[in-house]
């Protein structure tokens, strides 16, 4: 009651809910204190919960931030959202987000801009912006996200609340809408590394309906919250000081890392040398993944139909130009390019190849140091309507995107503020790193 009321009084404001579902949290409530009363609550049970709106839910909107899927309710919950359900957790209701999680900035939204709650004159980052700023103005304890190229840790960093990308195959992703299938991965966003692991514990593991989702043990990601950190060898990537790092972040980053060190790490610089090629990269994989999984929506199956089709291809084309926004559709047309006959080996099978080189670079520097530490973004949240430009939008994304293309995890942690607004401190890890990446935001907190 307490959040469904914060959220009535504040998200006129910052409009980081698409669909509150008020009647059907207090049920869930009511469900949960009668767990307690007869002794079978868990750690989990009655935890107040938001959800980003491309995971499926049954009986309730999954838009994901487009007039496509304005009409769109799911037959089923995906397997996240099934298993929290089973732990306990309350749905509060469902976060806004950029269309089909295209965006650093959540101003793609078909309803409407994000705004940041420590200042509404900025955007809350992109995609999952929604969730991270329901969190920061305290509309909801916790949230989901998911990050295709740092869509949890952007967001979590501009809003300073904490956020996980998990290794991709972690988290199932059955039942979330695809964006890149092969970039996308579901993670928590809390207030604390502490709460993301007891959020992960319940998400993670193997999902027979999801082919990529991986069969290795789960451990119970809040044992090793207080490990201590002497003797952590932490990396930093020279090539994430470089040029476009805002003096302010990289300040308050290094200040961030010198408490590790007070702490008994040690640091030395490392180098990840294909780094000035994963935007590239990740801006002809994600697009053809996209236009390959965005197919589906034709107005036959689901989605928005337009009035009077005259025949078939009429339907689709402007069902889909109707249904799409701007961003989506340059990305269709992207991705379309990039996939056709005579421009796919210059393109794609380049691009996978890069991929490749990328991942070895941080397996490399995983040889030397334990983890990887830098900013998250190479500003603090930027002003509403000041990135206009699709490729300096894509820019922001220099110090998240690698992390995807090689499929480890990565978390944003509050490290102080540049301007009135929030700055993260990214850590990454190796491949299944998430309990060491937890301990080590943990300390810092
Ligand atoms: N900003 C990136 C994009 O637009 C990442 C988005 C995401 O992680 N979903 O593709």
């Amino acid at each position: 009651e307490h959040y469904l009321q914060r959220i009535q009084q504040s998200d006129a404001m910052l409009n980081s809910f698409i669909s509150v579902t008020a009647d059907h949290a207090l049920e869930q409530a009511d469900a949960a204190d009668q767990a307690r009363a007869k002794g079978n609550a868990g750690f989990l049970t009655g935890l107040p919960l938001a959800l980003k709106d491309i995971f499926c839910t049954q009986n309730i909107k999954t838009s994901c931030g487009s007039k496509m899927l304005d009409n769109f309710i799911a037959p089923f919950d995906a397997t996240v959202v099934e298993k929290l359900k089973a732990a306990g957790t309350v749905t509060l209701g469902k976060t806004n987000m950029d269309e089909f999680a295209m965006g650093s900035s959540n101003e793609s939204s078909y309803y409407g801009p994000v705004k940041n709650p420590w200042d509404l004159t900025a955007v809350p980052g992109g995609s999952s912006g929604g969730s991270a700023a329901a969190i920061a103005a305290g509309l909801t304890p916790a949230a989901l996200g998911t990050d295709t190229g740092g869509s949890i840790r952007q967001p979590a960093a501009f809003c300073g609340i904490t956020g996980l990308k998990p290794t991709y195959g972690r988290v199932s992703r059955y039942g979330i809408i695809a964006y890149a299938s092969s970039l996308d991965q579901a993670g928590p966003m809390a207030r604390s590394a502490e709460d993301c692991a007891h959020l992960l514990n319940a998400m993670a593991g193997h999902d027979a309906r999801d082919s990529t989702s991986m069969a290795r043990g789960v451990p119970d990601y809040t044992d090793t919250l207080s490990a201590p950190l002497s003797g952590l060898k932490i990396g930093l990537p020279q090539e994430y000081f470089g040029e476009g790092l805002d003096p302010d972040v990289e300040k308050a980053v290094r200040e961030a890392v010198s408490v590790y060190e007070s702490l008994g790490a040690t640091v030395r610089e490392v180098s990840l040398p294909h780094t000035h090629y994963a935007i590239p990269a990740y801006y002809v994989i994600a697009p053809a993944e996209a236009s390959s999984n965005l197919s589906r929506f034709d107005g036959v199956r689901f989605g928005h139909r337009c009035d009077n089709p005259s025949d078939l291809i009429d339907l689709y084309k402007r069902s889909r130009a109707e249904g799409f926004g701007e961003e989506v559709q340059r990305r269709i047309l992207i991705g379309t390019h990039t996939l056709s006959e005579g421009f796919f080996d210059a393109y794609y099978t380049k691009a996978q190849k890069v991929r490749r080189l990328i991942r070895q670079d941080f397996l490399d520097a995983f040889e030397d140091v334990d983890v990887l530490m830098g900013p998250a973004s190479p500003t603090p949240a930027f002003d509403l309507g000041a990135n206009k430009d699709p490729v300096s939008m894509y820019l922001q994304d220099i110090y998240t995107i690698a992390v995807n293309l090689a499929g480890i995890p990565g978390i944003s942690v509050p490290a102080g503020f540049v301007h009135g607004r929030p700055v993260g401190l990214q850590i990454l890890g190796t491949h299944f790193a998430e309990a060491q990446l937890l301990n080590v935001a943990h300390q810092f907190q």
